[in-house]
């Protein structure tokens, strides 16, 4: 039996933040993900797994094209993203005329000399297969949603969990709506509506009491009634620097723009009424020290958000070890810092035996001085490690060669890349006991709660230097222009900026 469809399946998906000093490059994707063509097919895990799961159930032919993610980082380098661009555009033109295609992209790429890197593939993509054929792509919440993706997909479909644990579902579901577009079912329209609200992710979890929670809960709700197809709420990643950045909501009703403008517009209006929620509590790392000491038991979070590597951040900061080593703590405490030096000194060195090391501060120098410590190495590793959930749910980590140097009471983990923290992954790979810890320093503003939800004691939210901060009153913006919050508190006669397609 012939197909009923050929749809072309591809992605290309990573996070970037304008202020850290290096660029993400096409090595930084071959070390994570980088599949091409029949590959992909193998894979059944993320978003591309995702929309095969539901394609395999079809009668469809799947054309595959690529897909490349990364860690996040730096802003793509010219010829990265060029690069990228080309494997996915001449995969797609070996094959004649797809009646559809399906992209699994991120949404807030951006690259040295090209502010909308997604909305740059959707163009591309959409001048190549012309206006009649649908096109469908999935998001991370975390997107910047501009005019030129809503112009050129038929429907963008995001994440809907924060820590993000659905990457396979938002596959699926957005492939649902490709083919029920292509069965003739339902008639996309989407409309997206923002406000200039900028904020870190501390306080934007979708579980529990949050507003980002309470957002998206009123989003969901309408899904599935009076022609809702689907909604999107979307807190974008404030480490970019791009023209008309905002907040809000997307919504997809079938063939009824009105409605769809009218969604997203309370989800926009609603999100500037709470910004003031999401703009978290901080401490200083010795006072978040001192206090935690005052804790019975642990383990006590320090989490410097600041340095995060699934931000973009090198990971190398060492703000949170200066204070436990100068609180001179003697419980057993862990800390990740990223230092490919220090790591192969450990490496050069070996076991058991004392050196002293120049720590942190190499990759980024921009955020902080190096710490001058003495201590012993520990268990070595090549940084290898599996993922146990989220966006690589399944797929290896790689931290490069990294040790653990042992200072006193204190634990350092030093790996040789940034990676993405989305448990204890690295650190169980390095046989470091996070369930003993008085103190541990996690690098990421939310997926601590994945290990340690019901086991700390206390988070402390660190204010401290660094490209991935909890709130941006310091972030000095180029491109984007006021107002906006934080730097303007209130914005008179605000209203949504509406995209609608
Ligand atoms: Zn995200």
């Amino acid at each position: 039996m012939s197909a009923n469809y050929r749809i072309a399946v591809g992605s290309i998906l990573t996070e970037c933040n304008q202020w850290v000093a290096r660029t993400t490059e096409l090595e930084d994707f071959e070390r994570m993900e980088f599949r091409r063509g029949s590959e992909i097919l193998e894979g059944s895990a993320g978003v591309a797994g995702g929309m095969l799961r539901v394609l395999q159930q079809r009668n469809v032919e799947i054309l595959p094209l690529i897909s490349a993610s990364a860690c996040p980082g730096g802003l793509l380098s010219s010829h990265c993203y060029r690069h990228l661009r080309e494997e996915l555009m001449e995969a797609l033109k070996r094959f004649d005329a797809p009646d559809a295609v399906l992209l699994g992209l991120h949404g807030a790429a951006s690259a040295v000399d090209l502010e909308d890197v997604e909305g740059d593939i959707l163009e591309a993509v959409r001048e190549f297969v012309g206006s009649g054929v649908p096109v469908v792509a999935t998001l991370d919440l975390h997107a910047h949603v501009t005019e030129k993706m809503v112009r050129c997909a038929d429907a963008l479909v995001a994440w809907e969990t924060y820590p993000h644990r659905d990457s396979v579902e938002t596959g699926s579901r957005g492939t649902r709506l490709l083919l029920d577009a292509l069965d003739g079912k339902v008639k996309p329209t989407m409309a997206m509506a923002k406000v200039p609200v900028l904020t870190g992710a501390v306080n934007a979890s979708t579980d529990g009491e949050t507003p980002f929670a309470d957002l998206m809960r009123l989003a969901k709700s309408w899904e599935g009634q009076d022609g809702v197809l689907s909604t999107s709420v979307f807190l974008v990643n404030p480490y970019l620097d791009c023209t008309e950045m905002g907040s809000g909501g997307l919504v997809i009703a079938d063939g009824d723009r009105d409605r769809a403008i009218a969604l997203a517009r309370e989800v926009a209006t609603m999100y500037w009424e709470r910004r003031y929620d999401l703009v978290p509590s901080m401490y200083e790392p010795a006072e978040a020290v001192s206090e935690g000491l005052r804790i019975e038991g642990g383990p006590v979070l320090l989490v410097e958000t600041a340095d995060t590597c699934g931000g973009g951040a090198a990971g190398d900061s060492v703000a949170s070890l200066k204070a436990l080593l100068k609180a001179q703590v003697d419980e057993l405490s862990l800390v990740p810092i990223v230092d490919p030096e220090a790591a192969a000194e450990c490496h050069q060195a070996g076991p058991g035996k004392e050196i002293r090391l120049e720590l942190g501060h190499k990759l980024d120098p921009q955020w902080g001085r190096p710490i001058a410590v003495k201590g012993v190495v520990g268990t070595l590793s090549d940084g290898r490690f599996r993922y146990s959930g989220g966006i690589w749910g399944a797929q290896w980590g790689d931290m490069g060669p990294s040790a653990m140097l042992q200072i006193g009471r204190v634990q350092v983990l030093i790996a040789s890349h940034p990676t993405y923290e989305w448990a204890d992954e690295q650190f169980r790979s390095m046989k470091m006991n996070t369930s003993a810890a008085k103190f541990i320093v996690v690098k990421n503003p939310m997926n601590y709660r994945n290990t340690y939800l019901e086991t700390a004691k206390k988070a402390f939210i660190l204010d401290t230097p660094g490209p991935t901060p909890a709130i941006l009153d310091h972030v000095q913006f180029q491109r984007l222009k006021r107002p906006y919050f934080p730097a303007d508190k209130d914005i008179p006669n605000l209203t949504p900026t509406i995209l609608s397609h």
